[in-house]
């Protein structure tokens, strides 16, 4: 599935942990109104710097870059991540995060920024979805922009790369230059907005802890999107030779089709996969568990009927063209 004769990178979930409810997060739901979780068992799972190098020498194979960011996860919230992250710079591995930037103190970012400056590659990606918290809170709900822009602050000021990923909606695009002038002024490395044509949860009234919103969805936003081809599939994981671990440290193919039990619906090999939770890293190597028939049946499928609706949604060479934080990344070795 992946080429070991070269570096891999890794997506890693790290935890099942955020303090934010964003709408449209595959965590949460609308339910009756009530902006809610959708999966039971959330904010229970973490990963110890002594588990992640258990996991992490199992893949017994060159790593360049790890970037921490999950399905259902706030890197931040472990309870280890600086650790974790000192000793991956101690291997010389690459660190890019995704994060809300609502969790920790200045203190906690600035040593962040000081782990992750002696590296040209790291940075973090903060989620900044609005200016103000009128604004962010739209879709970032619990986020407080002012804590945000703290934080970034001092992890900048120690030497950070830090990066302002916009998601263009209806209520923030009047402010796309507004933010672009404040990322300048506190110093942040790049400015990136990215088109969502997301129509989940848009247009439905929620009430969460006493507060009302909703999200409105921005036509602006739609692409063109053609019916997607089975037959002409182009893994866009396998391409870069980046595979992804989740929360129970069990590897995966991307980030984008872990953990459904829709796709078990569809697949039988793929129901047996998501059921087997001896495919951990803690347990098993990388290469032990790359031997399981699931890679050879996915694959396989690409050619066939068989082939997964999310492969065709996602990686059908004539389904939607999305900018992801991978795309982005690679800017980096334009401007460095
Ligand atoms: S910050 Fe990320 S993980 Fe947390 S609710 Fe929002 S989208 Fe989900
Ligand atoms: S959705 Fe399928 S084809 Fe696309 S990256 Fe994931 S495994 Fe590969």
């Amino acid at each position: 599935m992946f080429d070991i004769t070269k570096p891999l990178s890794i997506n890693w979930e790290l935890n099942n942990k955020c303090n934010l409810m964003c709408p449209q997060c595959v965590r949460n739901e609308i339910k009756d109104g009530k902006l809610q979780w959708k999966i039971p068992e959330l904010n229970k799972i973490d990963t110890t710097l002594t588990t992640f190098k258990v996991a992490y020498n199992n893949i017994k194979h060159p790593i360049e870059l790890i970037r921490f960011s999950g399905n259902v996860s706030e890197p931040t919230a472990s309870k280890d991540f600086l650790d974790i992250c000192w000793w991956l710079r101690g291997e010389d591995v690459s660190i890019h995060v995704d994060t809300n930037g609502t969790y920790k103190t200045p203190e906690w970012w600035g040593d962040l920024g000081k782990i992750l400056s002696e590296d040209k590659r790291s940075m973090v990606f903060f989620s900044l979805d609005g200016v103000g918290n009128k604004s962010l809170q739209n879709y970032r709900v619990g986020a407080d922009f002012y804590k945000i822009l703290d934080n970034a602050r001092a992890f900048i000021d120690t030497g950070g790369k830090a990066m302002w990923r916009m998601i263009k909606f209806k209520h923030n695009e009047h402010q796309i230059e507004r933010a672009r002038e404040i990322a300048n002024e506190m110093g942040f490395w790049q400015f990136i907005t990215v088109n969502s044509n997301r129509k989940i949860n848009t247009n439905r009234e929620w009430t969460y802890r006493g507060k009302k919103g909703i999200l409105e969805y921005d036509s602006n936003n739609e692409k063109e999107t053609r019916k997607p081809d089975t037959y002409n599939i182009s893994c866009r994981y396998q391409e870069r030779n980046i595979f992804y671990i989740d929360f129970l440290k069990r590897p995966w193919p991307c980030c984008y089709i872990p953990n459904k039990n829709k796709n078990g619906e569809e697949q039988s090999w793929y129901k047996k996969y998501n059921m087997d939770y001896t495919n951990s890293l803690v347990h098993k190597t990388f290469d032990d568990i790359m031997k399981n028939e699931f890679y050879e049946q996915l694959q396989s499928s690409w050619g066939d009927d068989s082939c997964l609706n999310d492969c065709k949604k996602f990686c059908s060479q004539v389904g939607r063209i999305r900018l992801s934080t991978w795309d982005a990344s690679e800017l980096q070795e334009k401007y460095e």
